[in-house]
C-alpha cells in the first residue's frame, strides 16, 4: 500500500483496508470487485488482485496462517524475493537478508561500489555481502536495523556521516565519495499517452466496460474510448467508441481533460458527454471483459483508475447534475 504512497494516506488505507477484512479469510471470502474498490486509488492494481489470490491459498493450503519460510511466501502471487525475505525475517526471523533500496545505498557506500547499483554485477556484489555480514539468529533486528540507518542517517542527499556508527567502516566517507554513491543509472523518459473516452448516456443509464484481466488496471472499469492517435483531432471520440463496442454515439459536449502519472507514462485523458444512438444498447466488446449499463448513483459501487476517477471528481464539483450527483459519496 504504501509505494508511491505517502505514509498519512497509506495509514489511511490501511486502517479503512483492517476494518473491513480483519484477517486472511476476510481477504480470501471477498469478491474481486469489492477489493479493487478498497484499493482504488493506490495504483499497482495487480496488487490487490495478488493479495487476494494469495489470501485464498494461504487459506486453503496454511489454514489461514501467513507462512514465514522463504520457499513457501516465493510461491505466493504477488510475492517476490525481496517480500518474501522481509517477510521471513521480520516476521518469522529467519535468516535471510533483506536488500531494498535503502540496505543497498548503505552497503554502496560502505563498500564504496563504483558500478551502478541496477546492474547484475553491483546487485551480485551486494547481496553476498549482505549474506556474509548477517548475523545468524538476529536478522529481525538487523535488517530492520539497516533499512532504518539508511531511511534516518545514510540518507540518498545529505547523509549525516558525523552521527554514523559506521563512519569508522565506511569506505565511501573515508575515500571522500560519498556524495557519488550509490551510483544510479539513467532515469526513464516519460512517454505521454492521450486517450478520448465518452461518457455514453441512454434512458438515464451510462455505460461502463471492465478492463481486461492481464491490462494494467485489470479488473477496474472504465469509459469507452481509446487512444488519440497522430494525426486525428478529439472528435474522434465517437470512431473509438464505435471501434471497441460497435455501438454508434452523438458527442454532446467535452466535459474535461485531466491528466495523471504512471510509472513512466502521462496520461491525458479528454473526456466527453456522449449519447447513444438508437436503441441497440448490447455492445460487441473488443477490448473489455465485461460491460454494464448503470444508473449514475451505482459509480460508487465500482472501481476505476485514476483518468476516469478524476474525471468522475470534476463532475461532481463542477457540473454535478451531469451525473445526478447531489451529495458527497
Ligand atoms: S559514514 Fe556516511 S556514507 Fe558511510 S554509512 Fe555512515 S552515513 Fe552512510
Amino acid at each position: 500500500m504504501l509505494q508511491q504512497t505517502q505514509m498519512a494516506r497509506g495509514v489511511t488505507y490501511f486502517t479503512r483496508w483492517v476494518t473491513r477484512f480483519p484477517d486472511t479469510t476476510a481477504v480470501a471470502d471477498a469478491n474481486r470487485q469489492e477489493i479493487l474498490k478498497y484499493w482504488e486509488g493506490l495504483g499497482y492494481y495487480s496488487r490487490a488482485r495478488n493479495l487476494h489470490k494469495a489470501a485464498q491459498i494461504i487459506v486453503d493450503d496454511f489454514a489461514g496462517e501467513v507462512p514465514c519460510d522463504y520457499d513457501q511466501l516465493i510461491q505466493l502471487p504477488g510475492i517476490g524475493p525481496y517480500t518474501a525475505a522481509a517477510v521471513a525475517s521480520v516476521a518469522g526471523n529467519r535468516d535471510i537478508a533483506v536488500i531494498d533500496a535503502n540496505v543497498t545505498r548503505v552497503y554502496a557506500r560502505l563498500f564504496d561500489i563504483d558500478i551502478p547499483v541496477k546492474e547484475k554485477k553491483a546487485k551480485d556484489q551486494i547481496a553476498g555481502i549482505a549474506d556474509e555480514l548477517l548475523p545468524v539468529g538476529k536478522s529481525r533486528l538487523y535488517n530492520q536495523a539497516l533499512m532504518e540507518l539508511g531511511g534516518v542517517v545514510c540518507t540518498p542527499k545529505t547523509p549525516e556521516c558525523s552521527l554514523c556508527i559506521l563512519s569508522e567502516f565506511c569506505l565511501a566517507f573515508d575515500r571522500g565519495t560519498v556524495n557519488e554513491r550509490p551510483i544510479t543509472g539513467i532515469s526513464k523518459k516519460i512517454t505521454t499517452i492521450q486517450r478520448l473516452s465518452g461518457i455514453v448516456f441512454h434512458e438515464g443509464r451510462i455505460l461502463l466496460l471492465q478492463r481486461r484481466e492481464n491490462d494494467v488496471w485489470g479488473g477496474l472499469w472504465e469509459f469507452p474510448g481509446g487512444e488519440l492517435k497522430k494525426g486525428e483531432g478529439e472528435d474522434a471520440v465517437a470512431d473509438k467508441i464505435l471501434e471497441c463496442t460497435g455501438l454508434t454515439v452523438d458527442i454532446v459536449d467535452p466535459i474535461t481533460t485531466v491528466t495523471h502519472h504512471y510509472t513512466r507514462y502521462k496520461s491525458i485523458l479528454h473526456c466527453y458527454h456522449c449519447k447513444l444512438q438508437g436503441d441497440d444498447i448490447e455492445p460487441v466488446l473488443k477490448s473489455a471483459d465485461d460491460y454494464r449499463w448503470i444508473i449514475p448513483e451505482e459509480l460508487v459501487h465500482f472501481a476505476f483508475p485514476a483518468g476516469p476517477r478524476k474525471v468522475i471528481e470534476y463532475i461532481r464539483k463542477k457540473c454535478p447534475a451531469l451525473l445526478n450527483f447531489t451529495t458527497s459519496p
